[in-house]
C-alpha cells in the first residue's frame, strides 16, 4: 500500500463542512443529488472538449457517457462512477480541497438566515462535501486524458491524501466516488432507496444513470437459465451477491429461486425540451424547473416552444417565482438560461444570450443552427445568437400577454410585483419592443390597485384625453400630495408612478394608443376641463392676488422661476411644482441619491 502525500482543507471547507453537517443533518439524502450533479457536469465538459477534438472522448466513447452507481453491501460501500473528463492530480488537491467561489461568506451567511439550506448547498457549489452527511470515510478515483489515475482520500474532516493508483488506469477516463457508509445511513446501501433518490432529485439529467441490481425471481426448472450476470465495469466494484443456494424446490409446477442481476436504467436520458408538449405534465415542468433553478419554488409561467425557421431552437423557459439575488449585478457570471448545440451543453454563462432586463429567466435553448466547434468566444459574436435573442424577447413578451389575458389577473399582478421594473427597463433599453411591452404595465392609481393603461382609458371621464399621472417616492406620499387634489375632486382617475425607475420611464411615454397624451399632475401646466365660469372665475382671483403673487415673486426670486394661482389645488394653499421640461421633485430626489 501507497501512503500517499497528505494535505489539510483549506479553512473554509472546513467551515463549510460543519455547516453542511450541522444544518442537513435531517436531509442527507441530497448527497447523492449533488454527487450526480457533479458526474453530469463532468461528462458535460468531456462531451463538449470533444466537439473541437473528438480524439479526447476515446474510441467509440460518445455513446458511454454514463454514470454506474454500485451498492457492495458487504462492505458498506457505494460506488458512484462517471465516464466524465476526470481530474488530473493538481485538479484533485484543488478541486477537492479547496473553494474557488468567493461566494463562500455569503453562502455561510445565508445558510445561517435560511430555514431550508439543503437549497442553498447546491446554488453555492459546495455539493462535493455534502458525502460526509452519508459517509465517515470517501475514496476518489479519477482518471484524466492528461494526467495518470490517482487516489484521493478522506475519512476525516481535516485532512486528505494523493497517491498515484497502484492499480494503473482502470477507470479509462472518469471518476468513482466510493463512499463508506455511515453506521446511522445503511438505508443508502439498499437498491430500493437510491432508484427513488435519482427519480426524485436526478430525472433530469441527460446521461443515463445505471444501478446495479440484483432480484430474485422464480424460472421454471426444465428451461436453461440465461447467464444474466453481466460484465462489471471493473474489478474494484464487483458485488460479492451470490446467487440463491438455498433456493427452494417446488413440487408442481418445477420453479427455482435465481438471482438476476443488471445494469438498470434509472431515468430516462431524453432531454424534456426534445419532447412533445403533451407527452409533459405541469408537474414535469415544475420538477423541471426546479432541476434548474435549484430551488423549490414553483414558476409563475413557462413556455415550451420550437421555432420552425432560422435559426431552428428547442426551448423552455420559465418566468420563476422569485428574482434571483443577482439580477441586477450585470457582472455576475452564470445565468438562469443553458445553451445547448443539438443537445450538447455549451454554456450557461453566455451575457448576450438575452438582453439584460430578461437576466431572470430559468430554462434551456437547445439550437441545431449554432456550429458545434465553437468557442464561447466566437459564439458571444455569432449572428444567430441575435436571433436567439430576438425569439426569447418575444416569447417572452407572449408568456406576459397570456398572464394579462388570463381571466384571473393573481398571476399577472404577482408577476408585474416582482418583475415589472424589469418590463419597465425593457421599455426604456429595447426601443424596438417598447411598444409590445408598454400594454403590460401596471400602476397603482386612486382608484386601484393595479391598473393598466388600457384600463385606465376604459374608465376614462367623458370627454378626458390625457392619462393623469403623479411621479413620487411611494404610494403614500403621492396619496398625500395636494397635486393630485383637484384632478380627483373632479374625478380624474390618477396613476401612481412610485418605482424609482418610473422617473426614467416618463421620457418613453408619448401618447398611449397615439391618442391620449400623458399628464404629469407634478407639473406645471396641467389644464383640466375648465368651465368657461371656472376660467373667468381663476382669472378674477388671479387678478386680485396679483399684489401677493407678485410679491412672492420678489421675495422669492432666486428660488423660484414663477408664482401663479394654482390649477391643481382644491383645497391646500400653496404647493411646489417643477416646470413643465425641467427635472421634477422626484427626479431630483433620486439623482442626489445617485450621486452619493
Ligand atoms: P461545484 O459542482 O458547484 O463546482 P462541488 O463541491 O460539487 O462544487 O464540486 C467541486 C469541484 O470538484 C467541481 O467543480 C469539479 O471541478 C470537481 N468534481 C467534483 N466531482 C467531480 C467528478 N465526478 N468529475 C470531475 N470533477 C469533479
Ligand atoms: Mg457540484
Amino acid at each position: 500500500e501507497e501512503k500517499g502525500e497528505k494535505f489539510t482543507f483549506q479553512t473554509e471547507v472546513n467551515k463549510l463542512m460543519n455547516i453542511i453537517i450541522n444544518s442537513l443533518y435531517s436531509k442527507k439524502e441530497i448527497f447523492l443529488r449533488e454527487l450526480i450533479s457533479n458526474a453530469s457536469d463532468a461528462l458535460d465538459k468531456i462531451r463538449f472538449l470533444g466537439l473541437t477534438n473528438p480524439s479526447l472522448l476515446g474510441e467509440g466513447e460518445q455513446s458511454k457517457l454514463d454514470v454506474h452507481i454500485k451498492i457492495d453491501k458487504e462492505n458498506n460501500v457505494l460506488h458512484i462512477t462517471d465516464k466524465g473528463v476526470g481530474m488530473t492530480k493538481d485538479e484533485l488537491i484543488k478541486n477537492l480541497g479547496t473553494i474557488a467561489q468567493s461566494g463562500t461568506k455569503e453562502f455561510i451567511q445565508k445558510v445561517s438566515e435560511s430555514s431550508d439550506s439543503s437549497n442553498l448547498i447546491g446554488q453555492f457549489g459546495v455539493g462535493f462535501y455534502s458525502l460526509f452527511l452519508v459517509a465517515d470515510s470517501v475514496v476518489v478515483t479519477s482518471k484524466s486524458n492528461d494526467d495518470d489515475q490517482y487516489i484521493w482520500t478522506s475519512d476525516s474532516q481535516s485532512q486528505f491524501t494523493i497517491a498515484k493508483d497502484p492499480k494503473g488506469n482502470t477507470l479509462g477516463r472518469g471518476t468513482r466516488i466510493s463512499l463508506h457508509i455511515k453506521e446511522d445511513s445503511k438505508e443508502f446501501l439498499e437498491q430500493q432507496t437510491i432508484r427513488e433518490l435519482v427519480k426524485k432529485y436526478s430525472q433530469f439529467i441527460n446521461f443515463p444513470i445505471f444501478l446495479y441490481t440484483s432480484e430474485e425471481i422464480e424460472v421454471p426448472v426444465e428451461e436453461k437459465e440465461p447467464e444474466t450476470k453481466p460484465e462489471t465495469t471493473n474489478d474494484e466494484e464487483t458485488t460479492t451477491t451470490e446467487e440463491d443456494e438455498d433456493a427452494a424446490e417446488e413440487k408442481e409446477p418445477a420453479t427455482e429461486k435465481k438471482t438476476v442481476y443488471k445494469w438498470e436504467e434509472l431515468n430516462d436520458a431524453k432531454p424534456l425540451w426534445m419532447k412533445s408538449q403533451s407527452e409533459i405534465s405541469k408537474e414535469e415542468y415544475t420538477e423541471f424547473f426546479r432541476s434548474l433553478s435549484k430551488n423549490q419554488e414553483t414558476p409563475i409561467t413557462y413556455t415550451h416552444f420550437r421555432t420552425e425557421t432560422d435559426p431552428i431552437i428547442r426551448s423552455i423557459l420559465y418566468i420563476p417565482e422569485n428574482p434571483p439575488s443577482n439580477m441586477f449585478d450585470l457582472d455576475a457570471v452564470s445565468s438562469g438560461l443553458k445553451l445547448f448545440v443539438r443537445r450538447v451543453f455549451i454554456t450557461d454563462n453566455l451575457k448576450d444570450l438575452v438582453p439584460n432586463w430578461l437576466r431572470f429567466l430559468i430554462g434551456v435553448i437547445d439550437s441545431d443552427d449554432l456550429p458545434l466547434n465553437v468557442s464561447r468566444e466566437i459564439l458571444q459574436q455569432s449572428k444567430i445568437l441575435d436571433s436567439i435573442k430576438k425569439a426569447v424577447v418575444s416569447k417572452f413578451i407572449q408568456m406576459v400577454k397570456s398572464l394579462a389575458e388570463d381571466e384571473d389577473k393573481t398571476n399577472f399582478h404577482n408577476f408585474f410585483k416582482k418583475f415589472g421594473s424589469n418590463v419597465k427597463l425593457g421599455i426604456i433599453e429595447d426601443s424596438k419592443n417598447k411598444n409590445r411591452l408598454i400594454k403590460y404595465l401596471l400602476f397603482p392609481s386612486n382608484k386601484n390597485e393595479f391598473t393598466s393603461f388600457e384600463d385606465y382609458v376604459s374608465r376614462m371621464k367623458e370627454g378626458q384625453d390625457q392619462i393623469y399621472f403623479i411621479s413620487g417616492k411611494s404610494k403614500e406620499s403621492v396619496e398625500a400630495s395636494p397635486l393630485i387634489e383637484q384632478a380627483i375632486k373632479k374625478g380624474y382617475e390618477v396613476l401612481y408612478f412610485v418605482d424609482a425607475i418610473d422617473e426614467y420611464l416618463i421620457p418613453q411615454l408619448d401618447k398611449y394608443d397615439d391618442k391620449y397624451k400623458f399628464t404629469n399632475l407634478a407639473r406645471d401646466g396641467v389644464k383640466f376641463d375648465e368651465t368657461a365660469e371656472e376660467e373667468e372665475s381663476r382669472k378674477q382671483t388671479a387678478e386680485e392676488f396679483k399684489p401677493l403673487t407678485d410679491f412672492l415673486k420678489k421675495t422669492l426670486s432666486d428660488k423660484v422661476e414663477k408664482v401663479t394661482i394654482s390649477k391643481v389645488l382644491a383645497d391646500s394653499p400653496s404647493i411646489l411644482v417643477s416646470n413643465a421640461w425641467g427635472f421634477t421633485g422626484n427626479m431630483e430626489r433620486i439623482m442626489k441619491a445617485q450621486a452619493h
